[in-house]
This record gives C-alpha cells, sequence and structure tokens, in this order.
C-alpha cells in the first residue's frame, strides 16, 4: 500500500511530544487526586482514558527507541502494534464517554459500541497483520525508516469520524457551549495531524489526544458545569447578570421550580433532565441554563438576540406543557425582564424564591412591577432580622409575642396558651410569620428570635403566676433548625431559670421532620430538656407524611391535630373515624389530643367527641398581645 501524501520519515521522531503527553496526563492525574470530583460513570470512563493514553506514548518511545537500536525487528513491530492499540482504545473511549454523559438509551449505546468495538478490533487485527506481514515499515539503503502502510492514518480517521458524527447526533443532549468546546478541542487535534503530515514527522500522533482529554477534564471540573443537565449554577448566573448589567444588555428570565425536587439528595429524573437540557438549546438566541437550586431552574437569555421572543415563549410553555401531561410534576413558572435595581443588587435568585413563595403551584407567573414592592418589603424584614440577630437583646422592642389562650376540657378553663410571633417594624408596621419565618430560617436568624419570645413569654408567666392567674403554662414554638445547634438546650435552660419560673410552666412546639438524623437530634434534646420539666407538643399533627412508630418513641406530652384534620372530619364521616380513633389511640398511649383552628360550635362538639383533651381556635380567641392574657382569663375564667 501507499501512504498517502508525503511519506512519514521515522528517523524524524523526537519523544518530546510523548513525554509532553505523558507529563500532561500525570498532572490531570495528580489534580484528580487532589480535589472534589463527583464519582459519576462517566468520571470513571475519564479515568481510564489517561493510564490507556500514558501506556500508548511510552510504547511509541519504545517502539523508536527500538528502531533505532534494532531496526525492524519483532519487538520493534510488537511495541508499534501496541502502541497503535493504545491509541484506538483511547478513541474507543470518547466514543464510551459520549454515549455515557449523553446517557444515551441502552439501545442505541448498545448499538455504537458495538459498532465501535467491532472497528478497534478489525483496525488491531489489519495493524497486526500488516506489520508482521512486513509491509507496515519501510527502510530505504540509507537506513530511513517511512511508514509503509496507511492503515493506521486510515483506523485514525474512521474513529475520529466517528466521534465527530457522533457528537453531532446527540447534540441537543448536550449544552451548546460543551460541543463548541468539545469541537474546538478535535479541531486543534486535527490542525496538528495536518501539520505534522505536511512536515512528514510523526511525533505529534499521540500528543493530539490531549486536547480532548483536556476538554473532558475541564468540563468535568469546572464544578459550577453539570454536564448532565448541561446548566450552570448560581454564581455562574451572578457573572452573567453582572456582565450584562456591566453592559447594559437586557435579557427575558423564565424560571422553573419543581418543589418535588426541592428535597435534598433528590436529582431530577434523567429523562426530565435531557428535556430542560433539550429546551435550554432550542427555543433561544444565546440562551444560558442555571441550576440555581434544588428542583429550580432558570432559563435566560438576551432580549436583543431574540426579538420574537414572545412568541417563543409561547412555544416554550406549549411544548412544556405537553411534557408536563406525561411527567405530572408539580410547578411553578415565573417569566421576567431584567430590571436595573435586581440587576444592580444581583438579586434574581431570591427575587424569584419570594415570587415563587407567593403563587399557587402548577402557574405562570409574568413579573408584575407589585412584585418588586413585595420583594422591597421582605428585602426590608430581612435586614431587620439581620439587626435584630446582631442586636442579641432579648427585650427587643420589634418582637412582639402575641398569644392564642388554649381551652382545656378537663378544667373547663383557659389555663394554656400558645406563644406566636409579630414584628413591629418601623417601615412596615405588624408583620406576621408567614412573611419572616422563612426568611429567618434560611438566613439563620430564628434562634435569636425564639429566644426573645423564649425570654418575653417566661417574664410575662412569672408575673401571671406572681398575680395568682390561672395559667399553667404557655408553649413557644422552635424550628428544626435550632434544635440541631449544640448550645439550644443551654440557652432554653439559662432563659427559663433566669426566669425564676419552673420548667412545667413552659413547653415547646416541634414539628415532625422526615429525616432520620433530625429525629435522632428531637429525641436527645426532648429527653435532656424534659429532664428540666419543660414539656413537649407535636405541632401541626396530620399536616405531612407522619410516622406513628418514630412520634411513639418520642416522650411528647401533647399531639396537636392540624386544623386540617378537624376540616376533613367535618366533611366526611369515613375521616371523622380515622382521626377519632387516631386520637383515642394516643389517649390510650397517654398522650393528650389538642385540636387545633377550631372555629365553629360544630367543629367544637365534633372534636370534643374525637377525644380532644384541649381546644384552640378562633372560636375562643384570635392571638392576642401577650400582656392581655391577665385581661381574657379575668373575663372567661371566672365567667367560666
Ligand atoms: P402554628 O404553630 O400552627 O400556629 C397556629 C396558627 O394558626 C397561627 O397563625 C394562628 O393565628 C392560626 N390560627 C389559630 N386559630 C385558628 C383558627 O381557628 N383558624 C385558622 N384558620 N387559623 C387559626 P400565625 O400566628 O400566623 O402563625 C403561623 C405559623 O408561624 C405558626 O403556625 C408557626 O408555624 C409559625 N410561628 C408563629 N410564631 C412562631 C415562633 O415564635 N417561632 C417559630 N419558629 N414559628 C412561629
Ligand atoms: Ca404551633
Ligand atoms: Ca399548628
Amino acid at each position: 500500500m501507499k501512504t498517502p501524501g508525503n511519506p512519514i520519515y521515522l528517523n524524524n521522531y523526537t519523544p518530546a511530544a510523548d513525554i509532553a503527553t505523558i507529563s500532561v496526563c500525570l498532572v490531570i492525574y495528580v489534580l484528580l487526586f487532589f480535589s472534589y470530583t463527583r464519582k459519576s460513570t462517566s468520571y470513571r470512563v475519564f479515568l481510564s482514558i489517561i493510564p490507556t493514553l500514558i501506556v500508548a506514548c511510552m510504547a511509541d518511545i519504545g517502539f523508536h527507541m527500538s528502531l533505532f537500536a534494532r531496526g525492524l525487528d519483532p519487538l520493534t513491530y510488537v511495541l508499534r502494534c501496541v502502541y497503535h492499540a493504545g491509541l484506538f482504545t483511547v478513541f474507543f473511549l470518547f466514543t464510551l464517554y459520549i454515549t455515557v454523559v449523553t446517557r444515551l438509551e441502552k439501545k442505541a449505546q448498545n448499538y455504537i459500541l458495538g459498532f465501535s468495538t467491532m472497528l478497534l478490533l478489525a483496525i488491531v487485527i489489519v495493524d497486526i497483520v500488516t506489520s508482521f506481514g512486513g509491509s507496515a515499515l519501510k527502510m530505504t539503503d540509507e537506513g530511513i525508516v517511512s511508514s509503509g502502510s496507511a492503515i493506521f492514518f486510515i483506523g485514525y480517521i474512521l474513529f475520529a469520524v466517528t466521534d465527530v458524527v457522533l457528537l453531532g447526533l446527540v447534540r441537543n443532549r448536550l449544552f451548546k457551549r460543551v460541543m463548541y468546546g468539545f469541537y474546538g478541542s478535535v479541531a486543534i487535534s486535527f490542525l496538528i495531524l495536518l501539520v505534522q503530515r505536511l512536515a512528514g514527522q510523526s511525533s505529534f500522533t499521540a500528543f493530539s489526544f490531549v486536547f480532548p482529554v483536556i476538554a473532558m477534564f475541564y468540563i468535568m471540573h469546572s464544578s459550577p458545569f453539570d454536564a448532565e443537565l448541561g446548566a450552570v449554577d448560581a454564581t455562574a448566573l451572578h457573572d452573567t447578570v453582572r456582565y450584562n448589567y456591566g453592559k447594559k444588555i437586557p435579557f427575558i428570565f423564565i424560571s422553573l421550580y419543581l418543589p418535588t425536587f426541592d428535597v435534598e439528595g433528590r436529582q431530577m429524573p434523567e429523562s426530565l433532565q435531557a428535556q430542560a437540557r433539550h429546551f435550554a438549546s432550542s427555543f433561544f438566541r444565546s440562551s444560558l441554563l442555571f441550576n440555581v437550586g434544588r428542583g429550580h431552574l432558570i432559563l435566560l437569555f438576551p432580549k436583543s438576540r431574540n426579538a420574537d421572543y414572545e412568541h417563543r415563549i409561547g412555544k416554550i410553555l406549549k411544548a412544556f406543557a405537553d411534557q408536563h401531561r406525561i411527567y405530572q410534576y408539580d410547578h411553578k413558572i415565573v417569566i421576567g425582564e431584567s430590571n436595573d435595581e435586581i440587576s444592580r443588587k444581583n438579586e434574581y435568585v431570591s427575587f424569584i424564591r419570594n415570587i415563587n413563595r407567593s403563587i399557587k403551584e402548577n402557574t405562570i407567573h409574568r413579573v408584575s412591577p407589585d412584585d418588586l414592592t413585595a420583594f422591597d418589603r421582605s428585602e426590608y424584614i430581612l435586614r431587620q432580622l439581620e439587626n435584630i440577630y446582631l442586636t442579641h437583646d432579648l427585650n427587643d422592642s420589634r418582637v412582639l409575642v402575641y398569644c392564642q389562650p388554649v381551652y382545656n376540657i378537663r378544667t373547663g378553663k383557659y389555663d394554656t396558651a400558645e406563644a406566636l410571633m409579630r414584628l413591629m417594624l418601623p417601615e412596615t408596621g405588624l408583620v406576621f410569620p408567614d412573611q419572616f419565618i422563612y426568611l429567618a430560617e434560611e438566613h439563620g436568624f430564628i434562634h435569636v428570635l425564639t429566644e426573645i419570645v423564649l425570654h418575653k413569654t417566661c417574664e410575662e408567666m412569672r408575673r401571671l403566676i406572681e398575680d395568682g392567674y390561672d395559667f399553667c403554662r404557655i408553649s413557644v414554638n422552635v424550628s428544626m433548625l435550632e434544635l440541631k445547634d449544640d448550645h439550644f438546650c443551654e440557652d432554653v435552660s439559662g432563659i427559663v431559670t433566669g426566669s425564676g419560673i419552673s420548667g412545667d410552666n413552659i413547653a415547646i412546639e416541634l414539628t415532625e421532620s422526615q429525616s432520620e438524623s433530625d429525629f435522632n437530634v428531637m429525641k436527645t434534646k426532648i429527653e435532656e430538656l424534659k429532664e428540666k420539666g419543660i414539656k413537649f407538643y407535636l405541632d401541626d399533627f396530620g399536616t405531612g407524611y407522619s410516622n406513628m412508630e418514630r412520634i411513639m418513641e418520642l416522650p411528647f406530652d401533647i399531639i396537636k391535630f392540624d386544623r386540617s384534620l378537624v376540616v376533613a372530619s367535618g366533611t366526611s364521616e369515613r375521616s371523622e373515624r380515622i382521626v377519632g380513633n387516631l386520637a383515642n389511640l394516643f389517649n390510650e398511649l397517654d398522650y393528650s389530643v389538642l385540636y387545633e383552628g377550631v372555629e365553629t360550635d360544630s367543629d367544637e362538639s365534633m372534636c370534643r367527641e374525637m377525644s380532644a383533651s384541649y381546644l384552640q381556635g378562633y372560636k375562643y380567641s384570635r392571638p392576642i398581645p401577650i400582656e392581655e392574657l391577665r385581661r381574657f382569663a379575668e373575663k372567661r375564667n371566672k365567667a367560666g
């Protein structure tokens, strides 16, 4: 066979490029060793490429050394075959990597890998046969060696074409910019090979493999990049917003929030990720997809490059609705335009989250000026919360304690109450919990608020006892997040003891949590504080998926049945029987049952029949400022 183009003179060989390739591979290996990489399947494939390439380079060096030292001897041929086989295996692994990272269906994957395996075997066998058949290398009388067979060249082209075609076929499964990165690295490889051939050289063949490897390494490691989802993270969104704001580039954003996946450790299914990737690249020009939090994606694109964006938004929403019919996940969609004020503060994620909180599931919301006002308000509340946190004054006048009296059926009196927090802020007036508890929890300010509420409650409780009122206990709401703090028990018992009241004048309300570790934290903390006499209520029973076995393991005193159970019991006899039986069960196990949200006479009589010990709700009283509890008791407890 004649070599196409200029012959390759192997005497020109220098090991520099092979050594460079080995060095780059080793550096990548060391970097991988010392840094965190998600141990995905694609990562493992990548990991096997590096040693294969190193072996190929070493075989190449060995082959040339043997060629110069021993001439066309069997060892020379063996090393040459190993070198070629190594490079083709790397090609094969590239193909495997592409099928894995794009998560091709098993069938397509088998088809492609079957073809590549055949190609690999065929080339390696033909290479061995031609080598030992003696037609692979030619030596002139002057001792100049040239490649006599084009089999390696043909194999290289076949495999390269396979990978480029494959990349083209899966382009919708890959993020566009990744595609360009891959193509760019392949283009550089080709360029090197071309120059090498024109120069009649052969030293740089293995080196040309380094570029796709670096591209893969980069993609895997530029940690904000999610190769599977084709999305970048919140940090990247910040950068993009800053860039656009600086260059005055107006943009449109579409946010998709799927609460189902806003759970630790819960991943979006592959099919959904593939769809997101597809959506991100198909509808708008220069669009970017950001994965800004669990179950939360934001698609952003410049307005000027998408003049007909309204029409395209219509199309993407229709496509999404078609998908939604299949997947049926709850969602919240927010569509809006860049706004100078939010861009300047770079706060799109918080802004959209704030909107998500106020809209219903499965709705599409267009950003309006009201949303900006609401966001300003919540930003203001957040700054106040931060200030309350930093000031750490247990008498902070901005934190108010309201109390809702609870009716005790056994004593016929209002002798307990629940403390409910409010904020009184200069610019907003009274703020209710649904507008600040989540902010305090998200930013780690909740515990200070609890301390203030607890302190004020204990102080008032002491005065009520001193003045001879019937109140025996007030319960305070505590969030799971603060319970996890090591100082929690110390802080609580410190405040209670400091007020000079006894532990059983105070109760703590906790809601059930699904996680195993939360359960263990709850158990140890409850047990520790129960020793000081503090009582514990299980709040909002019936709102989540209750794990009865676990509840029974915790020494609660009172189970608070959520208003939703009261409502359900009022509408169906079946629900009433279930709720009644649950209440009976708790009673038999020495827990008392409190019904929340009792609003009417019929609610009350139903709850009494369903084994109630305590009743709480608007029927008896709305939450009132804690200082007014005494007046309430004077009126209601005396009247009976
Ligand atoms: P929750 O602990 O379930 O508190 C009961 C809520 O139901 C209160 O709302 C109360 O005003 C309301 N409510 C009382 N009776 C009725 C009724 O008959 N019908 C209806 N529909 N609702 C009734 P509020 O005060 O707005 O508190 C909302 C939530 O905020 C509380 O739910 C609690 O989860 C949280 N929260 C309140 N104060 C605190 C606090 O100091 N710390 C923490 N961590 N959370 C608090
Ligand atoms: Ca509560
Ligand atoms: Ca409750």
